[in-house]
Order: C-alpha cells, then sequence, then structure tokens
C-alpha cells in the first residue's frame, strides 16, 4: 500500500549523514512512484515530487536531523499543503440550513445524511431533519427511516410524489414549521455520470439554494472518483467534499488528487456503516495516515522548537575547555523534559505506542538524579573531580539517595563527558554516523 511504499522510498536517505542531489533524486523518484501506484493523477505527482525536491535541496538543518526525518517532514508538509492546510467546517448560518447530498449510487449519500445529521446533532447541539430525496427505490426511502430511527434524527419523506424537487421544497418548508435548523436532503445517485441524474440534482440544487453542497463520494474507487468529482463540480460548483469508506484497505489516491482537481476542501471523511464512523477531514493527519509513520513529524518538529543553538553553542565551549559540570547536565535534563512527558514522546514513535500500552513509565524518569544534582554545592556542581566518600555520602543523605545511586551518576557522567569530547574532536563525523546507523 502507499503508506509501505513511501516508508521505503524514505528509506533511501536512513544512514546518510548528508541531504545529497543524488539521495534527494532518489527519493522523489521513489516517492513519485509510490503516488502513482496510488492512483494520484500523473501531473498532480509530479508537480509534488518536485516540490519536494526543491524544499529539499534547500535546507541547512542537517544540524539537528536525520535527513531522512528531514525529508518525512517535507513530503509531509507538501502532503498537507495538497489536500487543504486547514480543516475547513461546515455553514451552519442559515434558519434554517440546507445542506444538500450528491454523488453517485453507492458512494455514501444516504449513510452520511445519517452520520452527519447525528453528528451535528451531538456534537453542536442541532435539531436536524432528514428528507429523502430519492423518489425511485422505496428501499431508498426505508433505509433513511431506518437511519433517522437509529440516531432519533426526524425524516421527512412522501411516498406518494414523484418530484424531488416538490419533496425537497416541502422538506424545508416541515422544518420551518417544526423549527429544525438543519435541514439535510439525501438524493438519488446512478451509477455513472448520466443526463438525467445530473439534470435532477442540477434542478434540485437551483431550486432549494442550499448553504452547503456536498459532494460524497467513494474513496475506494481511485482515479475514477476524482473523474466524478469534476463533473459534479462543473455541474454544482459544490462547496465541499465527503470521503467515504476510508476504513478498509483503502488507497489514499483520491484524497490527495481530489482537493487539487476541483479545488475544494475535503470536510469530512466515513470510516465505517455505523453512525458514528464520522470524523472531520485534518489535512494533516490524512497526511500522517498516508505517510503511516504515526506522529513522528511532530515529534521532530517538538525536537526543533526546543532546540536552542545558543544553549548548545555554549555548551560545547565548556566541554572544549573542560567545564561541562552537573549545572549542564541539570540544564540537559530540563530540556529533555521541555520537549514533553515520556510517555507522549515515545508515544509517536511508530510501533511504540502498542509495545507501551498497559506498561507503566515513570513520567518523571529524571526525579532522583535531579535530587542528587540539587544537593551538590555550586563549587561540586562545577567541579564533579572534588567528590569525594564523604562529600559522596553528605550528598546522597541530601537527597534521599542511595551512595551507590550518586556513584552511578558520577560514573554515567564522565562516561558522557568522554563522550562529548570525543565528538567535538576529530572523532566527531564518525561518532555520528556510528550513532545514526
Ligand atoms: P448511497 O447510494 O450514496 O445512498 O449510498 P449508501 O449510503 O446506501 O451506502 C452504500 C453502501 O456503502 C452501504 O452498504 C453502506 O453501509 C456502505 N457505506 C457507506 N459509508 C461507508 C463507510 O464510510 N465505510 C464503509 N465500510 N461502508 C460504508
Ligand atoms: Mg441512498
Amino acid at each position: 500500500n502507499l503508506s509501505d511504499k513511501l516508508d521505503k522510498a524514505l528509506h533511501v536517505l536512513k544512514g546518510h549523514g548528508q541531504i545529497t542531489e543524488i539521495n534527494v533524486a532518489e527519493t522523489t523518484k521513489e516517492v513519485r512512484r509510490a503516488l502513482l501506484d496510488a492512483d494520484v493523477n500523473f501531473k498532480i505527482a509530479k508537480e509534488f515530487t518536485n516540490r519536494v525536491k526543491e524544499k529539499a535541496l534547500g535546507q541547512n538543518v542537517l544540524n539537528t536531523l536525520q535527513p531522512s526525518q528531514l525529508m518525512v517532514k517535507i513530503v509531509k508538509d507538501e502532503l498537507t499543503q495538497l489536500m487543504g492546510g486547514e480543516s475547513e467546517g461546515i455553514d451552519l448560518s442559515g434558519n434554517p440550513s440546507v445542506i444538500l447530498m450528491s454523488g453517485l449510487q453507492g458512494s455514501g449519500k444516504t449513510t452520511f445524511s445519517g452520520k452527519l445529521a447525528n453528528f451535528l446533532k451531538t456534537k453542536k447541539s442541532k435539531n436536524p431533519l432528514l428528507v429523502a430525496c430519492d423518489v425511485y427505490r422505496p428501499a431508498a426511502i426505508d433505509q433513511l427511516h431506518v437511519v433517522g430511527e437509529q440516531i432519533n434524527v426526524p425524516v421527512f419523506s412522501d411516498r406518494e410524489n414523484k418530484d424531488p424537487v416538490a419533496i425537497a421544497k416541502a422538506g424545508i418548508a416541515k422544518a420551518k414549521a417544526e423549527g429544525n435548523n438543519v435541514v439535510i436532503i439525501d438524493t438519488a445517485g446512478r451509477l455513472a455520470v448520466d443526463e438525467k441524474m445530473m439534470n435532477e440534482i442540477s434542478d434540485i440544487h437551483k431550486a432549494i439554494k442550499p448553504q452547503e453542497t456536498l459532494f460524497v463520494v467513494d474513496s475506494m474507487t481511485g482515479q475514477d472518483a476524482v473523474n466524478t468529482a469534476k463533473a459534479f463540480n462543473d455541474l454544482l460548483n459544490f462547496d465541499g467534499v465527503i470521503l467515504t469508506k476510508l476504513d478498509g484497505d483503502t488507497r489514499g489516491g483520491a484524497a490527495i488528487s481530489i482537493k487539487s482537481v476541483v479545488n475544494k476542501p475535503i470536510k469530512f471523511i466515513g470510516t465505517g456503516e455505523k453512525m458514528e464512523a464520522i470524523d472531520v477531514f485534518y489535512p494533516s493527519r490524512m497526511a500522517d495516515r498516508i505517510l503511516g509513520m504515526g506522529d513522528v513529524v511532530s515529534l521532530v518538529e517538538r525536537a526543533q522548537e526546543q532546540f536552542d543553538e545558543e544553549e548548545a553553542r555554549k555548551i560545547q565551549k565548556k566541554i572544549a575547555k573542560n567545564k561541562f559540570g552537573f549545572d549542564d547536565f541539570l540544564g540537559q535534563i530540563q530540556q529533555i523534559k521541555k520537549m514533553g512527558n515520556m510517555k507522549d514522546l515515545m508515544g509517536m514513535i511508530p510501533g511504540a505506542g502498542k509495545a507501551l500500552k498497559g506498561m507503566d513509565i515513570d513520567d518523571d524518569a529524571f526525579k532522583h538524579i535531579e535530587a542528587i544534582i540539587y544537593s551538590m554545592t555550586p563549587d561540586e556542581r562545577s567541579n564533579p573531580s572534588k567528590l569525594n566518600a564523604s562529600r559522596k555520602k553528605r550528598i546522597a543523605k541530601g537527597s534521599g539517595r542511595e551512595v551507590q545511586e550518586v556513584n552511578q551518576l558520577l560514573k554515567q557522567f564522565n562516561q558522557m563527558s568522554k563522550m562529548m569530547k570525543m565528538m567535538q574532536g576529530g572523532g566527531g563525523k564518525k561518532m555520528m554516523q556510528m550513532m545514526s546507523g
């Protein structure tokens, strides 16, 4: 699937210490192939990878990040942008607000009408009315009534009437009379775009002038979804897209292409047959989903935010002069803590979330270390070599820890100082490469 392919593509960069023209080209080629395989429109995939390439070569942040992570971030940012940047809500300002559903048969209009009614009722305290305008199959009207009963929302239908425009109007009149502030109009679809269906939805659209016209599309239909979206948009100039059936092993291609082809936001996604299986569409979350790597990207971003270059330079100077002490060590711990709660951080690592479930991690893993350092005098912190047996005993007592722990901390501290010195010297690059694998 797309996630695996993109993942593979981005691994090209793993183990490289630097973003070069060559490995960026390799990676973007793989990304493009993955997008094409996922039914993303050729032109869009090409433009997309060109932008990624440009950005990757223009970046100069190798001091803090692994190149592969940076590449992931660039790809994710671009994907998010492509799918719409921010998430967009629906217009509920009308009284009543009329929402018209459009789309092919089987795309999920009736199901989504129910989901949306339920969402607006429970999350937005609205009082919706569902209107059945699919007049061709009696079963279609029954289906909407079943949905309405499930979520306890009234349904307006008229089995004697075969004119969907008249039914839609009557439904809106009923909503006004009964105080329903949202009207959701479910319509008939065909298996493919045809003139009769297009005329009908266009007539309803013209007659009722809805606040929101939503185009519902089955995300499993791949490139066809994009073509259908274009046909409906040319006719209705709709306000938003609903991507359904994003639950199973669905390709993400439709989500990527639709926005760029019709330039309309995706507003909601359907993720199952149940009435609760509806989610507001967030471009960045969809990008995560497509990239399939948990929330690595925000982890990278947080690390970036917290990384204080000035501080780092100061510490490097101290190391060079052999002046790195426990105060600096404490500062480092505080930096790590600033990055967030440990459990949060680890949860962002792909795969780690599952492993951590049910495990109890001490959020404040550094508490004991801090206690020990706080029990040292400023002079001792700057000159750890002064820590003899009696001082250690005093520190242990003061911090409520064992002398053994004080010794252990000292040992770790010394190792760390030694390592930092090595990294500063000529061996630094080699060491970094070793560590990044
Ligand atoms: P309509 O013809 O456009 O009204 O489509 P329906 O609402 O009748 O849906 C067609 C089929 O797709 C039904 O069997 C629905 O249960 C199913 N369906 C709709 N939305 C989703 C979804 O988000 N996920 C899954 N798995 N099935 C869906
Ligand atoms: Mg239907």
